[in-house]
């Protein structure tokens, strides 16, 4: 039976942070139950195509979760277990926002087989939070932190967001500190990415509030690699912390380029050689579902040259591990170096990679220059520019973006 790590999309949120272009809306509590029926349809039709499935990692993010009712959200979890084989050791991860939770609830979540949590908390700064349009302010989210341990997780990650318009490295750094204070196993720290026609690039573009600078966001991740260091976290991946055994296997998964289902609207899959994409819209998903059609809009079949690409891309993002040559050999039939000798002879060069026995990983400097050095490995390869410190590679590329999430939920 194949493995493979299983996400579940939930589109829903209380109301729409002024940052956020993810697939996710407000206002749509009219279609909470449809959508989870329409979502154990689609596991059950999965089911039926490609056969039994090994599940080794579940992840259920969004948009908000934590928006639906525990039961709906129960109901999510049970399909999973109905129709795919899951994992008794399997790492079960449910995204959460501090706005949305209790003790109850997140006690409800781990009777129901969640083994770990990740908290949206983006900063522990209400200024900061406002500025986001957050549910929550910095007194809820250690408020849910607390109840979480409380109700028994022994697996939280935390959700930062630096490189906002305006904050300091001092706000950052009480932000970090804060965070840390509280011990998660996890963080995931990513610079604001400005997306278009959100509320937010709007204010920037009147000239209400000053572009996020580039520089300083640099000099942020700087000073979170140091002080993340000192605290005993393993810097695991360009954007993720973690306690020694509490990297997140899951998106392990992604970062390793193996397998991985993605049920509910907009989620991506890659399996058997293809990626797919469903589609956007919840309403349009739970129809197409009514209809018994499967709610794929794009599907792509993956050459092996792209393949190989997107694995580099994806492993050199892994911090330590990197791109392992052996595994590469034998994934492929092809050597690393053979394949992308010249880009690796160009990279090692300009100081942004190194080679070392059996891999091939970003050197500190290419960790802040993540984006320039993954354009190298796609076709077309433009040339690497060196001239500016940058640190908004959360969103490297288009085929980097699933497996990329930034400061969401
Ligand atoms: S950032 Fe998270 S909580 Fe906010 S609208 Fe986007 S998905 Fe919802």
């Amino acid at each position: 039976m194949q493995s493979i790590g299983l996400y579940v999309h939930i589109p829903f949120c209380v109301r729409k942070c002024a940052y956020c272009d993810f697939n996710s809306y407000a206002g749509l509590e009219p279609l909470f139950a449809p959508y989870v029926r329409a979502l154990a349809g689609e596991m059950r039709s999965r089911l039926a195509d490609q056969g039994p499935l090994h599940v080794r990692t579940l992840y259920v993010g969004g948009g908000t979760p934590t928006a639906l009712p525990l039961s709906l959200l129960g109901d999510v979890l049970s399909a999973c277990h109905a129709n795919f084989d899951v994992a008794a050791s399997a790492e079960v991860t449910v995204e959460a926002n501090p706005g949305t939770v209790d003790e109850g609830y997140l006690a409800g979540l781990l009777a129901a087989g969640v083994s770990r949590l990740s908290l949206g908390v983006q900063s522990f700064d209400d200024g900061e939070l406002q500025l986001l349009g957050r549910l929550h302010d910095a007194g809820q989210a250690r408020q849910a932190y607390r109840q979480a341990r409380a109700a028994g997780f022994h697996n939280v990650n935390l959700d930062l967001i630096f490189g906002l318009p305006g904050q300091t490295v001092a706000r950052w750094r009480a932000t970090l500190q804060q965070a840390l204070a509280l011990g998660p196993e996890h963080l995931s720290l990513y610079a604001l990415t400005l997306e278009e026609h959100t509320p937010l690039a709007g204010r920037i573009a009147r000239g209400e509030l000053p572009a996020p600078d580039d520089d300083l966001a640099a000099e942020m991740y700087e000073l979170a690699e140091a002080e993340l260091a000192r605290a005993g976290y393993v810097h695991y991946e360009i954007s993720n912390w973690a306690r020694p055994g509490f990297e997140c296997r899951h998106n392990l998964i992604y970062w390793r380029n193996q397998p991985y289902l993605g049920l509910g609207a907009g989620a991506h899959s890659w399996f058997a050689g293809r990626r797919w994409a469903n589609v956007c819209l919840p309403r349009i998903y739970v129809e197409e579902m009514a209809r018994g059609h499967l709610p794929v809009a794009e599907s792509e079949e993956i050459s092996p040259a792209l393949e190989m690409a997107e694995t580099a891309i994806l492993g050199l993002r892994l911090v330590e591990e990197g791109v392992d040559l052996g595994a590469f050999r034998a994934r492929f039939g092809a050597e690393f170096t053979d394949v992308y000798g010249r880009e690796v002879e160009e990279l090692v060069d300009l100081g942004l990679l190194e080679a070392s026995t059996g891999r091939v990983r970003l050197t500190r400097r290419g960790r802040l220059l993540g984006n320039q050095v993954f354009q190298r490995f796609l076709p077309g390869k433009p040339n690497v520019r060196t001239s500016h410190r940058e640190i908004r590679m959360s969103r490297a590329t288009r085929t980097t973006q699933h497996a990329t999430r930034s400061g969401k939920t």
